[in-house]
């Protein structure tokens, strides 16, 4: 089987059209898996969880989906964030709030555990320093993970003695036997933050063992259009220029 990772779609749908466009170019694949954050930040939130829905897929719950039906508190959160939570409440349907709303926290499928930020917090941590990846390497009872929210395409190892490393802008990686532990993160589809402004995600391969890293351009502009319309932040439109 081969399955789409990806994560932090942040309602851009040119950016995730261009994602499942490119997988089906890649040779196709048989199912999403998606570490949450669908919503928030973007201007097409419904049809991001629709073109969604239109596959076979599972999905965890991020920080922004349950901010969007009031499950979690947002006064963390960055006024320009917070303005468009508010404003993606408004422009969601009652079917999309039941999807967002019965999200689950965390997913297991055979060796995998699913999280939006960390197996220790699943919902609001970033992983993006050893330190944190081996306080979470010690909460997970799977081999690997695959997480989000950090929107930042890399991946973090623990070897047999329990020393943890990582590895940014990876290309490729084969599952290890044995004792090695992998958390891995796809990147971000509709917001990447790595300075690199194209979409990030990863084909996983079950009958190699493989894991495959890909970026892809899509029209930024369109989106950045929509934003406008709507009075997003300006802060928010340009950063999807620069990737960060
Ligand atoms: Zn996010």
């Amino acid at each position: 089987m081969r399955y789409v990772v990806i994560s932090d779609i942040h309602a851009n749908l040119a950016a995730f059209k261009a994602v499942l466009r490119d997988a089906e170019l890649r040779g196709g694949f048989d199912e999403i898996w998606c570490m949450g954050d669908v919503v928030g930040y973007g201007p097409e939130p419904h049809e991001c969880i629709e073109l969604l829905k239109q596959h076979r897929h599972i999905c965890v719950a991020g920080n922004h989906d349950w901010a969007a039906v009031r499950k979690i508190d947002i006064s963390d959160f960055h006024t320009d964030a917070a303005q468009v939570c508010w404003w993606t409440m408004q422009h969601i349907t009652e079917d999309d709030a039941w999807y967002l709303q019965n999200l689950p926290i965390e997913l297991r499928r055979g060796d995998f555990t699913m999280v939006h930020g960390s197996p220790r917090w699943p919902i609001w941590e970033y992983v993006l320093s050893v330190d944190e990846a081996c306080a979470s390497f010690g909460r997970m009872d799977t081999c690997f993970c695959f997480v989000g929210h950090s929107h930042v395409p890399l991946f973090f190892g623990q070897d047999d003695t329990g020393d943890c490393w990582m590895q940014r802008a990876p290309s490729e990686i084969t599952l290890p036997a044995g004792h090695q532990r992998l958390i891995i993160n796809p990147g971000g589809v509709g917001q990447p933050r790595d300075g690199d402004p194209r979409s990030s995600y990863v084909i996983y391969d079950d009958d190699a063992r493989q894991i495959s890293y890909y970026r892809v351009d899509y029209d930024i502009v369109i989106t950045q259009r929509k934003m406008r319309e709507y009075n997003f932040p300006s802060s928010l439109i340009l950063r999807l220029n620069y990737g960060y």
